[in-house]
């Protein structure tokens, strides 16, 4: 990249070169007039080349213009010669010389009024009321009555001025007037190279849209603050900090909306911190920070919470208002690791850690965490080949109905045979598929599954009851949820009453209104919703009477408890008598014991499900159990 740098300043410099030796022959004539002096145009033609050769050997900015500001007066009689730039990325700066050769840097910021004027006369502006323009103050007291000034454009904006001060107007005339010009040309030159190398710089350094500094200078200012908090026995804390809901932003208020949220995120993350901590993006909604000087890592908790506070501020656009949160991992130098790579990767693991599980908090790296990594990352490439392969596939759990002591129903449950692992419990994958898209092929097979093999016990005369699959919230929220799931009862002709939808009760109170209304609408078609490991969530029973269900399933750490010397048992009464109250029937998950179904069938619960009455069978081993007690109730106990 640097070869093209140089390749392109020398393409620019050699196209000036080329230009400049026209520029030279009529200046000459328009400074020294239709006779020039031999002695004065030797001189200044030396000038000109020694300008033109600072330039083309990429001489720096201030050395081209210092070699003009000391040596001009020879040619143009100014009482003193200023070169004022102006960057978008810096502030504008003037570099005024006087006659004995002192220098000084004066951050004057032009007025529009003057710009627009300039604007209307690019080949100079002669200024004979200093006093017009306030900015121009700085110039007052140095000797001159009159200024000429040069504009200098670059993309048709502003981009230099070389302005001179006269002490009489008299003494600007076409001679000093073309002389200047040549000189403003030259220095031109010098701005449009500077410019592109800074803007070349800038493109590979920063982030155009925030203005922060990118990867790549991340990665540079890294491995400075590694060698110098290594020198000085100090910390660093690396923070990657991911946007939580931002997909969000961009769907709603579009890409304008998106770039305006990562401005202002960028905005606040810049202000709140420390002058030397850097504040880098590494492209979509991820940043990264450096903070340096630390001596402790309480520190560096205490800057995660101000962050994590600062990004759950509302974002404004327009008239709409998005609620973000942040989620960010956190590696320590050097006691995480000592390279600039690993540190990054440390702080991404460990974000990527909590992103899904934990969203809107921090947590340090640790060192199990990138085993643990590559053996969930390992798992989520099989679980997408196991549809392919067919290594997932469905057990059936019996349900009981306690009064009549029938079958009252089947809960699916998915099993993974692992070519290595062999089966692999849902409890090790479900999260790992929820957090990838693998979710949605899971829960379609699942529930595809499910309805083909009810509707095949169908067609042999068995009349299950009831099939209740787990359906994910993930899922859920997905759009094309319902659609699906009707296209499979219609496809296999499953009537809807048959189906029970198992859901956790978190899931119902956060997504209130949109999910409600299609689990209202499901059950309007005749499917049951039964909430799911009831207990274990808000465990809020006053919810209870909004929600769209038809079932609670109490789930089995409250059910094992009983018969314990605990007060858990209350607990399952009260659940009893308040879904009773409003009208729901009750599911005992996980009962093992005749005390447990003893205790449920005294409290007046509906069915259960458990190791008491059956483990989860195939479907070949279910269909065996469901003929046998078909006709006669099933005896579990003498008790019961
Ligand atoms: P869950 O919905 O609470 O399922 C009941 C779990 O309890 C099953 O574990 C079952 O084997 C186990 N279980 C049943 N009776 C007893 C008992 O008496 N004692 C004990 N100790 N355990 C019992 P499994 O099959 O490992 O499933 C674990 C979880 O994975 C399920 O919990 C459910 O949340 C999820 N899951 C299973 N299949 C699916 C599925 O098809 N889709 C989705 N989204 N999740 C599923
Ligand atoms: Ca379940
Ligand atoms: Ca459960």
């Amino acid at each position: 990249m640097q070869y093209a740098i140089l390749g392109l300043l020398c393409g620019v410099m050699a196209y000036f070169y080329w230009r400049s030796q026209a520029i030279k022959k009529s200046a000459f004539t328009s400074i020294l007039g239709h006779a020039p002096q031999p002695h004065n145009q030797a001189k200044m033609l030396a000038l000109m080349n020694e300008i033109d050769r600072a330039i083309l050997s990429n001489a720096s900015f201030e050395r081209v213009c210092e070699l003009m500001c000391t040596q001009l007066h020879q040619y143009v009689p100014y009482q003193w010669v200023a070169i004022s730039t102006f960057d978008k990325h810096t502030t504008p700066s003037t570099l005024i010389t006087t006659l004995d050769g002192q220098t000084s840097y004066v951050p004057i910021q032009f007025e529009p009024a003057l710009k627009a004027r300039l604007d209307s006369q690019p080949n100079g502006y002669l200024l004979e009321n200093m006093q017009a323009y306030d900015s121009l103050m700085p110039f007052e007291g140095l000797g001159a009555s009159c200024m000429l000034m040069l504009p200098i454009y670059r993309d048709a904006e502003l981009s230099a001025l070389l302005t001179f001060g006269f002490a009489d107007v008299a003494q600007v005339n076409t001679e000093v007037h073309g002389a200047s010009s040549y000189f403003a040309d030259r220095l031109g030159v010098v701005v449009t190279s500077v410019f592109r190398a800074k803007q070349l710089f800038y493109q590979e350094h920063y982030d155009t849209m925030t203005g922060l500094p990118n990867r790549r200078s991340c990665h540079q200012r890294l491995s400075l603050e590694i060698s110098r908090a290594h020198r000085n026995n100090l910390m660093l804390g690396v923070m990657y900090i991911s946007l939580n809901g931002f997909k969000k932003v961009n769907d709603i208020a579009g890409y304008m909306g998106g770039d305006a949220v990562l401005q202002q995120v960028a905005e606040r993350l810049r202000s709140h911190l420390r002058e030397p901590d850097l504040v880098s993006r590494f492209g979509g909604d991820e940043f990264v920070l450096v903070l340096t000087d630390i001596d402790g890592t309480v520190n560096i908790g205490k800057v995660a919470h101000k962050i994590l506070d600062l990004l759950a501020q509302p974002f404004n656009f327009d008239e709409l208002q998005f609620y973000l949160t942040a989620t960010i991992g956190i590696s320590v130098y050097p006691n995480d690791a000592q390279a600039i790579d690993l540190l990054l990767r440390n702080a991404d693991t460990a974000m990527s850690r909590i992103k899904t599980k934990d969203a809107g908090s921090f947590i340090f790296y640790e060192e199990t965490m990138n085993s643990a990594m590559i053996d969930r990352l390992n798992l989520e490439r099989d679980l997408r080949q196991a549809f392919v392969n067919q290594e997932v596939f469905l057990m059936y759990q019996p349900q009981l109905d306690l009064r009549t002591k029938r079958i009252s129903g089947v809960e699916v449950l998915i099993r993974w045979k692992h070519p290595k692992r062999g089966v692999i419990s849902p409890m090790q994958f479900i999260h790992i598929a929820e957090e990838s898209d693998v979710i949605d092929q899971l829960g379609s097979f699942v529930r595809k599954t499910a309805c083909e093999q009810l509707a095949a016990w169908q067609s042999k005369g068995l009349l299950i009851p009831k099939v209740a699959i787990n359906v994910s919230s993930k899922e859920l929220k997905n759009a094309g949820f319902e659609a699906s799931f009707n296209a499979i009862l219609q496809a296999t002709g499953v009537n809807p009453s048959l189906i029970e939808l198992e859901i956790t009760e978190s899931l119902l109170i956060e997504e209130e209104g949109q999910l409600n209304t299609m689990l209202r609408r499901l059950r309007a078609d005749g499917v049951q919703i039964a909430i799911d490991d009831f207990g274990t969530g808000y465990s809020s029973l006053s919810y209870l009477a909004k929600l769209p269900f038809d079932v609670l399933k109490i789930d089995r750490a409250f059910i094992q408890a009983i018969g314990r010397p605990s007060e858990t048992h209350e607990i399952v009464s009260v659940m009893l008598h308040i879904a009773h109250h409003f009208g729901k029937r009750v599911c005992a998950e996980g009962v093992e014991t005749e005390r447990q179904l003893q205790f449920l069938k005294e409290k007046g619960c509906e069915s259960m499900q458990g190791f008491l009455l059956s483990e989860p069978l195939s479907a070949q081993d279910f269909e065996q159990f469901f003929v046998k007690h078909q006709h006669q109730p099933v005896q579990l106990s003498s008790a019961v």
